[in-house]
Protein backbone atom coordinates (compact mmCIF):
# COMPACT_ATOMS: atom_id res chain seq x y z
CA UNK A 1 0.00 0.00 0.00
CA UNK A 2 0.88 3.52 -0.42
CA UNK A 3 0.10 6.29 1.95
CA UNK A 4 0.48 9.57 0.70
CA UNK A 5 -0.12 13.00 1.89
CA UNK A 6 -0.77 15.84 -0.59
CA UNK A 7 0.67 18.76 1.05
CA UNK A 8 -1.41 20.79 -1.54
CA UNK A 9 -4.80 19.93 0.23
CA UNK A 10 -3.12 17.87 3.31
CA UNK A 11 -5.20 15.07 2.02
CA UNK A 12 -4.55 11.75 3.22
CA UNK A 13 -4.58 9.17 0.26
CA UNK A 14 -4.45 5.32 1.00
CA UNK A 15 -4.11 3.61 -2.50
CA UNK A 16 -3.63 -0.22 -3.18
CA UNK A 17 -4.59 -3.13 -5.64
CA UNK A 18 -8.61 -3.07 -4.98
CA UNK A 19 -9.38 0.66 -4.08
CA UNK A 20 -8.16 4.35 -3.20
CA UNK A 21 -9.00 5.79 0.13
CA UNK A 22 -9.11 9.61 0.43
CA UNK A 23 -9.32 11.29 3.29
CA UNK A 24 -10.82 14.93 3.30
CA UNK A 25 -7.96 16.79 4.33
CA UNK A 26 -10.02 19.87 5.07
CA UNK A 27 -12.59 17.94 7.74
CA UNK A 28 -12.03 17.40 11.68
CA UNK A 29 -11.81 19.78 14.08
CA UNK A 30 -12.27 23.64 13.93
CA UNK A 31 -10.23 25.78 15.31
CA UNK A 32 -12.12 26.45 18.67
CA UNK A 33 -12.68 22.40 19.64
CA UNK A 34 -8.72 21.69 18.79
CA UNK A 35 -8.00 25.17 21.07
CA UNK A 36 -10.03 23.44 23.60
CA UNK A 37 -8.81 20.13 23.56
CA UNK A 38 -4.93 20.81 23.80
CA UNK A 39 -6.25 22.97 26.99
CA UNK A 40 -7.39 19.64 28.31
CA UNK A 41 -4.47 17.78 27.01
CA UNK A 42 -2.09 20.11 28.84
CA UNK A 43 -3.70 19.76 32.18
CA UNK A 44 -4.03 16.13 31.60
CA UNK A 45 -0.22 15.53 30.76
CA UNK A 46 0.77 17.27 34.02
CA UNK A 47 -1.46 14.56 35.69
CA UNK A 48 -4.38 17.00 37.39
CA UNK A 49 -7.67 15.93 37.70
CA UNK A 50 -10.04 17.85 35.39
CA UNK A 51 -14.24 17.42 34.72
CA UNK A 52 -14.86 18.99 31.47
CA UNK A 53 -18.60 20.73 32.42
CA UNK A 54 -20.50 19.27 29.55
CA UNK A 55 -19.29 16.95 26.83
CA UNK A 56 -15.92 18.41 25.62
CA UNK A 57 -17.17 17.80 21.63
CA UNK A 58 -20.11 16.08 20.38
CA UNK A 59 -18.19 12.95 19.55
CA UNK A 60 -18.07 10.05 22.24
CA UNK A 61 -15.17 8.15 20.71
CA UNK A 62 -12.90 11.54 21.57
CA UNK A 63 -14.43 12.38 24.82
CA UNK A 64 -13.66 8.29 25.54
CA UNK A 65 -10.04 8.99 24.58
CA UNK A 66 -9.78 12.04 26.86
CA UNK A 67 -11.51 10.05 29.95
CA UNK A 68 -8.98 7.42 29.17
CA UNK A 69 -6.49 10.37 30.39
CA UNK A 70 -8.26 11.17 33.41
CA UNK A 71 -10.40 13.69 32.65
CA UNK A 72 -14.28 13.30 33.63
CA UNK A 73 -17.52 14.59 31.96
CA UNK A 74 -19.85 16.65 34.30
CA UNK A 75 -23.54 17.47 34.05
CA UNK A 76 -24.55 20.89 34.99
CA UNK A 77 -26.56 19.36 37.87
CA UNK A 78 -23.63 18.38 38.73
CA UNK A 79 -21.86 21.38 38.83
CA UNK A 80 -23.67 23.11 41.43
CA UNK A 81 -22.38 20.89 44.25
CA UNK A 82 -18.74 20.37 43.07
CA UNK A 83 -16.13 21.79 45.02
CA UNK A 84 -12.30 22.58 44.74
CA UNK A 85 -11.57 21.15 41.76
CA UNK A 86 -10.69 22.09 38.15
CA UNK A 87 -12.82 22.35 35.37
CA UNK A 88 -12.97 23.31 31.92
CA UNK A 89 -15.32 25.57 30.12
CA UNK A 90 -15.96 23.87 26.66
CA UNK A 91 -15.22 25.94 23.00
CA UNK A 92 -18.86 26.92 23.16
CA UNK A 93 -18.96 28.86 26.18
CA UNK A 94 -20.50 29.76 29.24
CA UNK A 95 -22.77 32.57 30.79
CA UNK A 96 -21.61 34.79 33.84
CA UNK A 97 -23.41 32.67 35.89
CA UNK A 98 -20.98 29.19 35.77
CA UNK A 99 -18.12 31.30 36.12
CA UNK A 100 -19.68 32.87 38.90
CA UNK A 101 -20.60 29.34 40.50
CA UNK A 102 -17.41 28.21 40.28
CA UNK A 103 -16.07 31.18 42.05
CA UNK A 104 -18.25 30.38 44.86
CA UNK A 105 -17.49 26.60 44.96
CA UNK A 106 -13.55 26.95 44.75
CA UNK A 107 -13.51 25.57 41.28
CA UNK A 108 -10.42 26.75 39.49
CA UNK A 109 -11.87 27.08 35.91
CA UNK A 110 -9.63 26.31 32.52
CA UNK A 111 -11.35 28.06 29.82
CA UNK A 112 -11.80 26.41 26.89
CA UNK A 113 -13.70 28.88 25.22
CA UNK A 114 -13.29 29.27 21.37
CA UNK A 115 -11.58 33.07 21.08
CA UNK A 116 -13.88 33.25 18.13
CA UNK A 117 -17.61 32.69 20.87
CA UNK A 118 -15.74 34.79 23.63
CA UNK A 119 -15.23 38.01 20.79
CA UNK A 120 -19.41 37.26 20.34
CA UNK A 121 -20.12 37.26 24.28
CA UNK A 122 -18.41 40.46 24.18
CA UNK A 123 -20.16 42.03 21.38
CA UNK A 124 -23.61 40.74 22.19
CA UNK A 125 -22.92 42.15 25.99
CA UNK A 126 -22.20 45.55 24.84
CA UNK A 127 -25.20 45.51 22.46
CA UNK A 128 -27.37 44.60 25.64
CA UNK A 129 -25.73 47.77 27.20
CA UNK A 130 -26.84 49.91 24.60
CA UNK A 131 -30.36 48.27 23.95
CA UNK A 132 -31.16 48.67 27.36
CA UNK A 133 -30.75 52.47 27.27
CA UNK A 134 -33.22 52.99 24.24
CA UNK A 135 -35.56 49.79 25.48
CA UNK A 136 -34.73 48.19 22.31
CA UNK A 137 -34.26 44.25 21.98
CA UNK A 138 -31.23 42.27 21.38
CA UNK A 139 -32.28 38.92 19.11
CA UNK A 140 -30.04 35.58 18.85
CA UNK A 141 -30.63 33.42 15.68
CA UNK A 142 -29.97 29.78 17.20
CA UNK A 143 -31.24 27.13 18.34
CA UNK A 144 -32.78 27.36 22.02
CA UNK A 145 -30.71 24.91 24.46
CA UNK A 146 -27.74 25.24 22.63
CA UNK A 147 -24.79 25.41 24.89
CA UNK A 148 -23.30 28.44 22.69
CA UNK A 149 -26.89 30.23 22.88
CA UNK A 150 -27.27 29.84 26.54
CA UNK A 151 -23.73 31.23 26.97
CA UNK A 152 -24.86 34.45 24.39
CA UNK A 153 -28.26 35.21 26.53
CA UNK A 154 -26.59 34.83 29.73
CA UNK A 155 -24.30 38.28 28.26
CA UNK A 156 -28.24 39.85 28.24
CA UNK A 157 -28.80 39.23 31.87
CA UNK A 158 -30.71 36.23 29.98
CA UNK A 159 -33.16 38.96 27.98
CA UNK A 160 -31.98 38.12 24.68
CA UNK A 161 -34.98 36.62 22.60
CA UNK A 162 -33.94 33.48 20.70
CA UNK A 163 -35.36 33.13 17.28
CA UNK A 164 -35.07 29.65 16.08
CA UNK A 165 -36.91 29.53 13.08
CA UNK A 166 -38.71 32.46 10.68
CA UNK A 167 -41.64 30.98 12.81
CA UNK A 168 -40.83 33.03 15.65
CA UNK A 169 -41.05 36.11 13.74
CA UNK A 170 -44.29 37.55 15.83
CA UNK A 171 -42.39 37.66 18.81
CA UNK A 172 -40.75 40.45 18.05
CA UNK A 173 -41.65 43.85 19.04
CA UNK A 174 -40.56 45.96 16.04
CA UNK A 175 -41.80 49.43 17.25
CA UNK A 176 -38.77 48.80 19.33
CA UNK A 177 -34.83 48.99 18.22
CA UNK A 178 -33.30 45.82 17.17
CA UNK A 179 -30.04 44.27 17.24
CA UNK A 180 -29.19 40.73 15.89
CA UNK A 181 -26.88 38.56 16.28
CA UNK A 182 -26.40 34.18 14.85
CA UNK A 183 -25.18 31.21 16.99
CA UNK A 184 -21.57 30.78 15.05
CA UNK A 185 -23.17 27.35 13.52
CA UNK A 186 -26.27 28.79 11.94
CA UNK A 187 -27.15 28.43 7.99
CA UNK A 188 -25.80 31.80 6.38
CA UNK A 189 -28.57 31.25 4.17
CA UNK A 190 -31.57 31.26 6.97
CA UNK A 191 -29.85 33.97 8.43
CA UNK A 192 -29.62 35.90 5.17
CA UNK A 193 -33.15 35.50 5.21
CA UNK A 194 -33.99 36.10 8.82
CA UNK A 195 -32.70 39.72 8.26
CA UNK A 196 -34.75 40.60 5.12
CA UNK A 197 -37.77 39.77 7.12
CA UNK A 198 -36.80 42.01 10.07
CA UNK A 199 -35.43 45.05 7.44
CA UNK A 200 -38.53 44.86 6.09
CA UNK A 201 -40.92 44.79 9.39
CA UNK A 202 -38.30 47.02 11.60
CA UNK A 203 -40.11 50.36 12.33
CA UNK A 204 -37.76 51.91 14.91
CA UNK A 205 -33.64 51.16 14.01
CA UNK A 206 -32.32 47.82 12.80
CA UNK A 207 -28.67 46.82 13.63
CA UNK A 208 -27.52 42.72 12.29
CA UNK A 209 -24.83 41.53 12.80
CA UNK A 210 -22.55 38.98 10.40
CA UNK A 211 -21.13 36.18 13.73
CA UNK A 212 -21.14 33.28 11.62
CA UNK A 213 -18.15 31.41 11.86
CA UNK A 214 -16.69 30.73 8.29
CA UNK A 215 -14.83 27.63 9.97
CA UNK A 216 -17.89 25.81 9.89
CA UNK A 217 -19.68 27.66 6.88
CA UNK A 218 -17.30 27.55 3.99
CA UNK A 219 -17.43 23.18 4.83
CA UNK A 220 -20.55 22.53 2.69
CA UNK A 221 -19.71 24.05 -0.78
CA UNK A 222 -16.36 22.10 -0.38
CA UNK A 223 -17.82 19.27 0.99
CA UNK A 224 -20.16 19.19 -1.89
CA UNK A 225 -17.70 19.15 -4.22
CA UNK A 226 -15.21 16.96 -2.69
CA UNK A 227 -17.89 14.16 -2.46
CA UNK A 228 -18.35 14.00 -6.14
CA UNK A 229 -15.23 12.80 -6.40
CA UNK A 230 -16.34 9.37 -4.92
CA UNK A 231 -17.86 5.92 -5.95
CA UNK A 232 -18.85 5.44 -2.13
CA UNK A 233 -18.48 7.97 0.46
CA UNK A 234 -18.28 7.67 4.50
CA UNK A 235 -19.19 10.38 6.88
CA UNK A 236 -17.65 10.04 10.15
CA UNK A 237 -19.45 11.50 13.10
CA UNK A 238 -21.11 11.80 16.43
CA UNK A 239 -24.44 10.92 16.34
CA UNK A 240 -25.52 14.00 18.93
CA UNK A 241 -23.64 16.56 16.75
CA UNK A 242 -25.79 18.99 14.53
CA UNK A 243 -22.73 19.45 12.59
CA UNK A 244 -22.25 16.21 11.66
CA UNK A 245 -26.10 15.26 10.84
CA UNK A 246 -26.12 18.59 8.46
CA UNK A 247 -22.79 17.99 6.72
CA UNK A 248 -23.88 14.14 6.26
CA UNK A 249 -27.06 15.61 4.81
CA UNK A 250 -25.06 17.18 2.21
CA UNK A 251 -22.90 14.57 1.34
CA UNK A 252 -26.16 12.66 0.80
CA UNK A 253 -27.55 14.87 -1.36
CA UNK A 254 -24.85 15.02 -3.62
CA UNK A 255 -23.88 11.44 -3.60
CA UNK A 256 -26.59 8.88 -2.91
CA UNK A 257 -23.79 5.97 -2.00
CA UNK A 258 -22.71 7.95 1.39
CA UNK A 259 -22.70 6.47 4.92
CA UNK A 260 -22.75 8.22 8.17
CA UNK A 261 -20.88 6.40 10.81
CA UNK A 262 -19.63 6.38 14.40
CA UNK A 263 -16.25 4.55 13.70
CA UNK A 264 -14.60 1.57 11.90
CA UNK A 265 -16.82 -0.72 13.72
CA UNK A 266 -20.11 0.85 11.92
CA UNK A 267 -18.82 0.29 8.49
CA UNK A 268 -20.45 -2.32 6.33
CA UNK A 269 -18.39 -4.09 3.36
CA UNK A 270 -20.94 -4.69 1.10
CA UNK A 271 -20.75 -0.57 0.56
CA UNK A 272 -17.58 -1.19 -1.31
CA UNK A 273 -18.73 -3.77 -3.78
CA UNK A 274 -17.33 -3.31 -7.24
CA UNK A 275 -16.02 0.36 -6.52
CA UNK A 276 -12.81 1.99 -7.00
CA UNK A 277 -12.70 5.29 -4.76
CA UNK A 278 -13.87 5.81 -1.09
CA UNK A 279 -14.01 9.06 -0.35
CA UNK A 280 -13.56 9.95 3.74
CA UNK A 281 -15.06 13.23 5.89
CA UNK A 282 -15.85 14.20 9.21
CA UNK A 283 -17.81 17.11 11.08
CA UNK A 284 -15.93 19.62 13.17
CA UNK A 285 -16.04 17.54 15.73
CA UNK A 286 -14.65 14.35 14.34
CA UNK A 287 -10.63 13.62 15.21
CA UNK A 288 -8.51 13.03 12.15
CA UNK A 289 -7.48 9.60 14.29
CA UNK A 290 -10.98 8.37 13.70
CA UNK A 291 -11.26 9.13 10.46
CA UNK A 292 -7.67 7.46 9.72
CA UNK A 293 -8.65 4.60 11.85
CA UNK A 294 -11.95 4.28 9.18
CA UNK A 295 -9.86 4.45 6.42
CA UNK A 296 -6.39 2.13 7.81
CA UNK A 297 -10.07 -0.62 8.28
CA UNK A 298 -11.41 -0.46 4.98
CA UNK A 299 -7.72 -0.59 3.36
CA UNK A 300 -6.77 -4.00 5.35
CA UNK A 301 -9.77 -5.56 4.56
CA UNK A 302 -10.30 -4.66 1.19
CA UNK A 303 -5.91 -3.97 -0.56
CA UNK A 304 -4.35 -6.66 1.91
CA UNK A 305 -6.67 -9.78 1.94
S1 LIG B 1 -17.24 26.60 14.82
FE1 LIG B 1 -16.05 28.50 14.80
S2 LIG B 1 -16.81 29.64 16.54
FE2 LIG B 1 -17.50 27.54 16.83
S3 LIG B 1 -15.91 26.57 18.06
FE3 LIG B 1 -15.37 26.19 15.93
S4 LIG B 1 -13.98 27.88 15.37
FE4 LIG B 1 -15.05 28.48 17.25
Amino acid sequence: MTLSNNEATNRLIYSGKRITIEIDGRSGFCFGVRHAINKAEEQLQKGENLVSLGDIVHNQKEIERLETQGMKTLSYADFETLKNKKVLFRAHGEPPESYEKAKDNGLQVIDGTCPVVLKLQERVRNAWEAMKKVNGQVIIFGKKGHAEVTGLAGQTENQALIISSIDDLSAIDFNRPIELFSQTTSSIHAYQYLIDQIQKKAKAGFRNNDTICRQVSNREPRLRSFVKNFDVFIFVGGKKSSNAKFLYQVCKETNPNSYFILNAEELDFNWFTNKKKVGISGATSTPLWLMQEVAETIHQKLNKE
